[in-house]
């Protein structure tokens, strides 16, 4: 069988490696526009320099020598251009020459990309990135940079935001909503890690617009808030992204914001027609979907979409995000859906929010976490979990993320069966005593 994958980044590059892994028995093709050292760069390369994680960003690109050992042709700078499934075809641009290309099965993973900055401010100091060009000019600017203007607090934000503070620059947040990371935790999570921000060195605007800028030179030395005018040497906006599905409008079916709509075996409306990574939405109950570019969600779709090729049919769990960061001194980790935005989802929901100690009582060290259980009214079921701790708190992260996959309900984890180490452990896992308590407070 021959299978073609559009897209050499992490969900092209898993699908590529999960296949040739699991069987040696189909032709498996890697396409992709950009050059051969470019692919699979890893996007917060910028923040691991200024870390001193790594020196140079082409570090963080990936190696893709083991894929042609296993047999993986890769075609580089090639832009497929159209589809045509009935006939199992792709037209490619190839050094400005057409090429038709055949395929038995199609996996498309064409990523998602920054909205065009120049829509917003046309300067040479205003920048988006996410591939490893783009990572080096803003890397050149803002190594010049002392005052740097971030538009959006999400994660990509934030973590620039604190990364660049680290350096003693001056940096400015600004977010049209009133908390940070608001896509991922509540406000009674996050308020604490808010407020330490200016402690930091990074002053963040909440409920804050763009209304106007000033330049000289084509470069933009100012920045004008609703509320402020600020100085810049370098405007950054991470936050804004599309899934790159230009060519598939009416080839296979679409959601209006251009995501492609799958079935759980990641089937796009062309049965040989698959789709994962970033232009895949997270989608709940069939009906509601929020686009939501991330790593982890790529990978995972390209396994399962690779065993179910083979024949190992896997339903990909579409509703699933988890997602981390280190902020400060901060763990902050936040799984599936926050009750502030379960009203928009359709959903009844109710939650448990305490401050928790990981450790036992007679442990001189305590170590504390914040800890939120969001869970459906009706059911009981977890379907939303929040931590934020000066503790490294990323397997219990992952636990509770395996946990909302399985469906736990508050029930199921008052008795889940954890283990007790008495160096370490309380006789309780704080899981246990939190979805206790709900259960005493429901029980009244
Ligand atoms: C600055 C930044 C930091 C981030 N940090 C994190 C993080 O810490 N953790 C996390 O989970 N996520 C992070 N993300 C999100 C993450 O980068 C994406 O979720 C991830 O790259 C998605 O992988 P993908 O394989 O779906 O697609 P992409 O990485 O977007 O790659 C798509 C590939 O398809 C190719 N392509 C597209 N169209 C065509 C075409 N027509 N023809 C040929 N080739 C084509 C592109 O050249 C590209 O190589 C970050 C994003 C940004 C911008």
């Amino acid at each position: 069988m021959k299978i073609v994958i559009i897209g050499a980044s992490h969900g092209g590059i898993a699908a590529a490696m999960s296949l040739c892994k699991l069987t040696s028995k189909n032709e498996v093709y890697l396409i992709d526009k950009k050059p051969l050292h470019a692919l699979g760069y890893i996007s917060s390369g910028v923040n691991l320099h200024f870390q001193n994680i790594i020196q140079e960003l082409t570090e963080v690109t990936t190696d893709v020598q083991p894929l042609i050992d296993l047999g993986v042709n890769i075609l580089t700078e090639r832009q497929v251009m159209d589809i045509d499934p009935k006939n199992h075809k792709l037209f490619l641009e190839y050094e400005d020459q057409e090429e038709i290309f055949s395929y038995d099965k199609l996996i498309l993973a064409m990523g998602s990309s920054p909205t065009a900055v120049n829509t917003i401010i046309d300067a040479e100091n205003v920048f988006t990135y996410k591939g490893l060009e783009e990572s080096q000019y803003v890397l050149d600017s803002l190594e010049k940079a002392q005052q740097i203007v971030i538009f959006g607090a999400g994660y990509i934000g934030l973590e620039l935001a604190n990364v660049l503070a680290a350096t003693g620059r001056e940096i400015h947040l600004i977010d049209n909503m009133p908390m940070i990371l608001s896509r991922y935790f509540d406000s009674d999570m996050i308020e604490e890690v808010q407020d330490s921000l200016n402690v930091q060195g990074i002053h963040f605007y909440p409920n804050e617009f763009l209304i106007d800028y000033q330049a000289v030179d084509n470069k933009v030395n100012k920045v004008c808030l609703l509320s402020k005018t600020i100085e810049a040497d370098t405007v950054i906006f991470p936050s804004q992204a599309q899934p790159n599905t230009g060519f598939l409008r009416d080839k296979v079916a679409l959601n209006e914001d251009d995501t492609v709509i799958v079935n759980d075996y990641l089937q796009t409306s062309e049965q040989d027609i698959y789709a994962i990574g970033d232009i895949v939405p997270i989608t709940y109950s069939k009906t509601a979907h929020v686009f939501m570019p991330l790593v982890t969600r790529a990978v995972h779709m390209a396994r399962a979409a690779a065993l179910s090729l083979i024949g190992h049919a896997i339903p990909f769990d579409r509703e699933n995000k988890v997602s981390a960061t280190k902020i400060m001194d901060y763990f902050l980790g936040s799984v599936g859906v926050t009750e502030e935005e379960a009203p928009f989802l359709d959903m009844d929901v109710s939650s448990i929010q305490t401050e928790v100690c990981l450790t036992p009582t007679y442990i001189a060290q305590q170590k504390i976490a914040k800890v939120k259980l969001i869970y459906q009214k009706d059911t009981m079921e977890i379907i939303g979990a929040q931590l934020v701790s000066k503790e490294h708190l990323l397997q219990d992260l992952n636990l509770l993320s395996a946990l909302i996959q399985h469906k736990t309900t508050i029930l199921d984890l008052a008795v889940e069966n954890f283990c007790f180490v008495p160096q370490y452990t309380p006789l309780f896992h704080y899981l246990n005593e939190l979805a206790f308590q709900v259960l005493q407070q429901t029980s009244d």
